[in-house]
Order: C-alpha cells, then structure tokens, then sequence
C-alpha cells in the first residue's frame, strides 16, 4: 500500500517516527512536495476561512498526494501526547476536518490511528499496536518491532536537533530554506526563532524566513535545540500551567532563553486565528519585557508577503545592533 504523509503540521515533528513505523508495517511512503503556490491555494478554497494558514496548507497537502495516486493518506488524531495535557484542538479534529470534504475532492482513505496519552503513560503503544492490527493487519509482535524502529528513528533526529540541526537539516528534500550568504560571525546577533515547527520551517508559507534570517546576520537558536523535558521543566515557570502540550515547548524555550541570556532578540512566528498562541503570546511578550530582550512578532497568514516580512527583519536586527552599540558605549 502507498501512504502518503502530508508535509504539513505535525510532519516537522514527527515524520522519522511515522515513516518508519509505516515502512515497517509494510507500506510505501511517500511526503507531498513542499508547500507551493498551488498547493497553499487549493487549501485555501477548500478549507473553512477561519482556520490557521497551516492546516488549509494541510488540505492543499492532501489533494498532492491523492494527485500523486497514493492508496491512503495519513492523518493521525493526535489528542494528547502526555499526561493531563492536550494538543491544538485542530489536531484532534483534523481527520474529521479532512475527512468532511475526503468524498468531494476524491481523496483516498484516510489513515487515522488515535494517539491519546492524556489518561496513562505509554498509551501510544496499545493504541499503535492496534492500528497496525486492523489497518494491516500485523500481529503485535511485529507491531512492536516496528514501534521499536520508529521509536530510534525519532530519537536519531531529535538528537541531530538537540545538536545544533535545524529539521530542514535532516528531513528529506527540505533544502528550500538556504541562506544566499551570511555576514562573518562576529557580526551576527543570537535571534531565537519561537514558534510551532510547521509555522517556521515551511518555507513557502514564512516567505523562507530561516533563510532570510540568517542572511541578514541572525545565529538562530531554536527551541529544538533544547532537550525536550529542560523545556518542559521551564515551562513551569507560569503562574498557571498551560493546558496544551507545544504551547509548553514554546514557553519553556522563552523562559530559557531569557533566563540564561541565550538571545539577543526573539523573532515569535505565529498563524492568524491560531487560538493557543494568542493566549500565550501574552505571557511571552510579558517575559521577555521583564527581561529586557526585544522581541518581535510576526503574524502569518495566507496574504503574507516577502517583502513586509524583509522589512521587518531589516528593522529589528538594525535595532538589535544599535542595542548593541549603544550598552557597549
Ligand atoms: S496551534 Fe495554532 S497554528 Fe497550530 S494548528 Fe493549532 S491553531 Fe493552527
């Protein structure tokens, strides 16, 4: 069977593990191309208007794949990925968002194993097993195997990341977003890049933003670089928890880096209509101004344009640097 992944959302996080699993049940993988003109704009017509630019990226992702002829395509219902915590509401409604217009566009089936671990710890793995029973038809044994490759794959990236690689770095086909030319070292200024992976590193969608970053003389420093449970102990740093498990990661990476002085400056990339974010966008405003690190928000929808965002970019790095010059005199 041909399983098309769509590169979109959770994609950035989790593609070796979800690759690997599915190869390993027996399945031919493919990913839809990287984002383009046509695929954000064929999302864009049939997704509801209210929804973030990454899931109508999500639908366009869809219908390349059904183009591509692949037998099913994988849309997981990610609920929760820990105890008492949830994902966006989005992801646990995405196969029934997919699935509404699935007859319509003619998509193939969809695959939608339920990933809950809200209740009990290592939930994944019953709930994975008998995905792999029914949509496979695999005994539990192999099922286990396959989640035992799945499992070293995911761990080899988020060790490539933790060391200093950017996802675009190690997932396939990704090289989209590569600085032209970068100014020397010691002219460049620590930025960290905060925000949802699929927001970041889809290039299309941020107008290359790493890329653009970089050349104008940022070192990013990246939430992923950061051990996943050191940014879940930051988070705590909250008069109340967070409720959603990613909006965790982004907090705790913002509580590190302004504790430790890591930045210089933040750059926080968000969807429009994204309702997670704007809850925390004001706690991540508020700590980095008690904190004294500048920072900049930028909001992303299907309208943004490359040369606002340049703009942008240009005039928060030449502050950074009259930051710079100014404390130095
Ligand atoms: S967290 Fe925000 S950007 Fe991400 S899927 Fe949910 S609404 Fe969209």
């Amino acid at each position: 069977m041909r399983v098309g992944i769509p590169r979109s959302l959770l994609y950035y996080k989790y593609l070796p593990f979800w690759k690997t699993f599915l190869t390993r049940l027996g399945a031919e993988v493919e990913t839809s191309p990287l984002t383009n003109k046509k695929i954000l704009s064929r999302g864009v017509e049939v997704a509801e208007n209210e929804l973030c630019v990454p899931v109508k990226a999500f639908y366009g992702h869809c219908m390349a794949l059904r183009d591509n002829g692949v037998d099913a395509i994988f849309v997981p219902r990610v609920v929760s990925v820990e105890e008492r915590a949830y994902t966006c509401p989005k992801f646990l409604g995405l196969p029934d968002m997919i699935g509404a217009v699935a007859g319509p566009l003619g998509l193939p089936p969809l695959l939608t194993p339920r990933l809950n671990q809200r209740e009990k710890p290592r939930e994944f793995k019953w709930q994975l097993i008998d995905f792999a029973r029914r949509q496979f038809g695999r005994s539990k044994l192999d099922a286990v195997a396959a989640l035992e490759s799945a499992r070293l794959a995911q761990r080899s990236y988020q060790a490539g990341l933790v060391g200093g690689k950017k996802p675009l770095d190690l997932l396939p086909n990704s090289r989209f977003n590569v600085p032209r030319s970068r100014p020397p070292a010691e002219q460049r200024k620590r930025i960290g890049l905060l925000g949802h992976p699929y927001n970041i590193y889809d290039g299309y969608i941020t107008q290359n933003l790493v890329a653009r970053l970089e050349e104008m003389g940022a070192e990013l420093v990246l939430p992923e670089m950061t051990e996943h449970h050191e940014l879940m102990q930051a988070a705590t740093d909250v008069p109340k928890q967070l409720y959603w498990s990613y909006e965790k990661e982004i907090m705790g990476a913002i509580n590190l880096w302004t504790e430790n002085k890591a930045v210089d400056g933040v750059v926080y990339v968000l969807a429009f209509a994204c309702g997670p974010d704007s809850m925390i966008q004001v706690l991540i405003e508020h700590r980095a101004r008690i904190h004294d690190v500048p920072l900049m928000s930028l909001i992303i929808d299907e309208h943004s344009g490359e040369a606002g965002l340049i703009t942008r970019i240009e005039a928060f790095l030449d502050m950074l640097m009259r930051k710079k010059k100014t404390a130095a005199a």
